[in-house]
């Protein structure tokens, strides 16, 4: 089946950062096989894409769908005051709440052009089913390329952590899930909706034999390494005293750094350790609305990409990014890299290219998806310039970075039409939202 898109502005993110003002996009078989400008000659179903912009479906490098089921809470705090008051409401989270938030969470990436995202998903109640599985299927359903992350906590506060003992689990048991995650849901192929990567979750709730063992086993498998990292200072302190040394000189004591691992957040590092990020490949989440929302700081973008290192851009939770959409973190990137390094220090386009190219060199996927190329999986957003939001604004991409939180005209995941107009296609919105409010308010009343 072929499908054409034309009559709308192209920014492709390809490595030469090629646009054309007035182009098309041929689309066979769930792959790309043509780019250009003008209009083709090429048969097929035509999708009229006047007055809008075509971008790569967007890349989220990190998130914790779950959350959704808990915005709004511990408003005026620190992560780890966050962390301490969340920790019992997330204790109580099941498959019935997992579902609500995970489509919820889901929804809400699509409509905001996201066709791949993450989850670092790392409470796991027992007796509280399935959750992965329970995910897993939420981004089947709605069709969306999934990357779940298998996370663990091992560090209860008995032996020094910062989580409730109730929430962690047993090493062993860890591993053994680990194990199971990449047997059922992992799929190396090309054109893969679901790969696994594992993901014990922060410095402060996972022992230093869990991290080893943890990277042992995704290098013996072929999967991917994800992590939290040098969120905020209280984790810097923590490091020092429990392990005595820096977060990343720790990383990299485990074997953590690699073009293999990719990790969220990297606010405090200084210029050596973003030197080794670059030197090792080692991929981050950049996560800047989070990062406002907790008051923890602003990454190093630019020097991390001068140096090398693969950034991409992640959500985050919703309990700390009540917005959970993706598009809108393009602008916040920008904003934050100029506040900290002035006007030069991120443009439209970069931003574009953190949101694409560079979350997919994240997941190791930059082969696949991430800019529209022929040979690539058709992965596109179309984004509306006409509306009274965005018309007038000559630069296309400065329109879908500068302008308004966008939502997606029309968003293609492997040549599917997950949106058309702004609505989802593969679920009822507001069946969605309704059983999100529900989720939400069954997790917060059970834990007064
Ligand atoms: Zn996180």
């Amino acid at each position: 089946m072929t499908l054409v898109v034309e009559g709308c502005a192209i920014a492709t993110v390809d490595a030469a950062g090629t646009e054309h003002a007035d182009g098309h996009v041929v689309i066979e078989d769930g792959r790309i096989s043509a780019v250009g400008e003008g209009s083709t000659a090429a048969q097929g179903t035509r999708i009229d894409a006047r007055g809008c912009l075509a971008t790569p479906g967007l890349v989220n490098c990190h998130h914790h769908l779950y959350q959704w089921a808990t915005r709004g809470l511990s408003q005026q705090s620190t992560l780890f005051e966050w962390l301490q008051e969340l920790y019992p409401v997330w204790a109580r989270v099941d498959g019935d709440i997992e579902r609500a938030a995970a489509r919820a969470g889901l929804a809400a990436l699509l409509r905001s052009g996201c066709s791949t995202t993450t989850d670092h998903h790392y409470v796991f109640p027992r007796g509280a089913g399935e959750l992965l599985a329970v995910e897993v299927d939420a981004a089947t359903d709605l069709h969306i390329r999934f990357h779940p992350c298998r996370g663990s906590m091992d560090l209860g506060k008995s032996q020094g952590g910062l989580p409730p003992d109730e929430i962690t689990e047993d090493r062993d048991a860890i591993l053994a899930a680990c194990a199971e995650a990449i047997d059922r849901f992992h799929d190396p192929s090309p054109d893969a909706m679901t790969r696994v990567a594992l993901a014990p979750c922060s410095p402060f709730s996972v022992t230093r034999e869990l991290m080893a063992e943890t990277a042992e086993l995704a290098r013996s498998r072929n999967v991917r390494l994800h992590t939290h990292m040098a969120e905020t200072l209280d984790e810097e302190q923590f490091c020092l005293e429990l392990f005595g040394v820096r977060p990343v000189e720790y990383l990299e004591q485990v074997g953590w750094l690699g073009d293999d691992v990719w990790l969220a957040h990297c606010v405090h590092l200084d210029e050596r350790e973003v030197r080794r990020f670059g030197q090792t490949g080692t991929g981050v989440a950049h996560c800047p609305s989070s990062n406002a929302r907790l008051g923890a700081g602003i990454a190093p973008v630019a020097a991390l990409t001068a140096a090398g290192a693969p950034v991409g851009l992640g959500v985050d939770g919703p309990a700390s990014n009540e917005a959970g959409e993706l598009a809108g973190e393009l602008r916040e990137a920008l904003l934050v890299a100029r506040i900290k390094g002035g006007p030069q220090a991120m443009t439209a386009r970069e931003a574009l290219a953190l949101g694409t190219i560079h979350g997919a060199r994240c997941l190791g996927r930059a082969d696949e998806i991430g800019s529209l190329e022929p040979g690539k999986l058709a992965d596109v957003a179309l984004w509306r310039l006409d509306g009274i939001d965005r018309a007038g604004i000559a630069d296309p991409v400065a329109a879908l970075v500068f302008g308004a939180r966008p939502i997606v005209d029309t968003l293609l995941v492997g040549g599917r039409a997950v949106v058309e107009h702004g609505r989802l296609t593969t679920a009822d919105e507001d069946a969605v939202a309704r059983d999100l409010a529900a989720a939400s308010r069954r997790m917060q009343e059970v834990a007064v």
